[in-house]
Order: structure tokens, then C-alpha cells, then sequence
């Protein structure tokens, strides 16, 4: 089972020394994950530490150390609660709007990203929420790969390549305590467990904790031969997804929501 690493929320005010603290442990071991660049940030939330002036400068420096873009979203605002094809959250930038605003959005994106000298094919969805109309218009605007979806290797589906994420980390965190193997969430006897599987972690280094920084540098550590670049992720083979193989996705992804949703309600005791 081969680990990849996904970075969310990539903008000119995040919160830097999260950012810098993360980086330090990814440089110690030699990984080069994927970050998400918001290309056009207009979504509060992300406005954290004051605007880095030399913030594409910097983005061009970590792809010159072997660090992947992939553009995420465009201005990262939530405007529709559609939870689309692979219903994680119910909100989208993307999900729900026609196939002409979902183009406007991503040629906005794409135009900023080339005026930057930025070059890329793939695409990570805000909320991890799209639909076909995203897909036609991704293809459109030349982004033919998305990190998204459930599975144990990449993956082909509307002439799109999707390279799965995990299903969730956080039980992956508290696995990962009493067995380092299982940190992925997927059990030894699981054909995840495959050598050629692999899946992708994600995490958002704003709302980092230290338990969180505690977990990955435990999966550094314990796993250096499964966590690879993204690079080498981006080199595994697609097969075809199957129907059956979407609809258990999205099933899994719906069932997720609605367990995540039941947990916050029981806390907030309502
Ligand atoms: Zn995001």
C-alpha cells in the first residue's frame, strides 16, 4: 500500500508557520506531496496570516523541489449545497451551477494560473464537490485529473483520471496508535493492502493540531518505503472504474456525510 500526501487550502494568507512546520517534516524525509493552490482566494475563512508578496514565487519553488499543483477551485467560495457526484459535503463551488458558470469559474482559475507561469492538469475540487457539467468543463479548460474519489489506485471514469483519497483519517490517526500498518484507515487482509494499491491522505495545515503533526511524523517514520512522492503516484497506472465501482463510491462518500453530520449534531446536543 503506497501513501501519498495532499495539501488543501493553499493561498497568499494562510497560516504560515503550520505551513513551514509541515514542510520542515516533509523535507526531513525526503516526500513531495500535492497542494492545492486557490487561484483567485476570496473565501475569508483562508485569510489568516497577512498576504505572502512573493507567494507564486514561493509555489514555483516548491515545484522546482518535486512538489504537484493542482488548482483548487476557484475563488473557494461556496455557492450552491449540492453535494454532486461524490457527496462528501453538502456545498460546492462548482456542483449545481450550469455548465457555463462552472466554465467562466475555471477558465478565471486557469487564466490566473498562466499568468503565474503555472501549469498544470489537475484539479482538486473545494469540499471535494463536482458533477459531469465540472467534469465537461475541466476537460474544456485542459485539466484532465482530479484527486478525488474512493479506492485503492487511480482510476479512469468520463475521460478523467482520478487518483482516490482516504476515506477517513482521522480513524486512521487513532488506528494508526495501536497499529502502525493500519494507519490508512484499510485493514492488512483488504486488497488495498496490495503492493501496487495506493491512496492519498489529505490534510489542511491551517487547522492543523499537534495531534495531527503527531501522526504524520509517526507515518514518516514508520512507513518511509510505502509514503511516496506525488510524483510516483501520479505514475500508477488508471484502470477503468466500473458503474458499480461509482455508485459504492458514492454510496461511501453520502454514508460519510451523514455519519460526520450525526456526530456534530449529538455534540452540539442538538
Ligand atoms: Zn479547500
Amino acid at each position: 500500500m503506497k501513501i501519498a500526501i495532499r495539501l488543501d487550502d493553499i493561498t497568499p494568507g494562510m497560516d504560515w508557520k503550520k505551513f513551514e512546520r509541515f514542510r520542515e517534516l516533509l523535507d526531513s524525509y525526503d516526500v513531495q506531496p500535492l497542494i492545492g493552490v486557490v487561484p483567485d482566494c476570496r473565501d475569508p475563512k483562508l485569510d489568516i496570516d497577512p498576504p505572502r508578496e512573493d507567494f507564486w514565487e514561493y509555489i514555483h519553488a516548491l515545484e522546482d523541489s518535486g512538489w504537484v499543483i493542482a488548482m483548487h477551485g476557484c475563488h473557494h467560495l461556496y455557492t450552491t449545497s449540492e453535494g454532486g457526484l461524490f457527496p462528501l459535503n453538502r456545498k460546492s463551488e462548482f456542483a449545481g451551477l450550469s455548465y457555463e458558470e462552472q466554465l467562466a469559474l475555471l477558465r478565471h482559475g486557469r487564466e490566473i494560473f498562466t499568468a503565474k507561469g503555472i501549469r498544470t492538469d489537475l484539479f482538486m475540487a473545494p469540499s471535494h464537490s463536482y458533477d459531469l457539467n465540472t467534469l465537461r468543463a475541466l476537460k474544456e479548460t485542459g485539466f484532465h485529473r482530479i484527486t478525488d474519489g474512493f479506492g485503492s489506485s487511480p482510476y479512469q471514469w468520463e475521460g478523467m483520471i482520478f487518483y482516490p483519497i482516504s476515506f477517513d483519517k482521522n480513524r486512521a490517526v487513532r488506528m494508526e496508535k495501536s497499529d502502525p500498518a493500519r494507519a490508512t484507515g484499510m485493514h492488512r487482509a483488504s486488497p488495498a493492502y496490495a503492493p501496487d494499491a495506493a491512496v492519498t491522505i489529505v490534510t489542511h495545515t491551517n487547522v492543523m493540531s499537534d495531534g495531527e503533526f503527531g501522526f504524520f511524523e509517526r507515518l514518516l517514520k514508520n512507513n518511509t518505503e510505502n509514503v511516496i512522492s506525488y510524483r510516483e503516484m501520479l505514475k500508477m497506472p488508471a484502470k477503468p472504474a466500473s458503474r458499480a465501482d461509482r455508485l459504492k463510491e458514492y454510496w461511501m462518500a453520502a454514508g460519510k456525510r451523514m455519519i460526520v453530520s450525526g456526530l456534530a449534531k449529538l455534540h452540539a446536543g442538538a
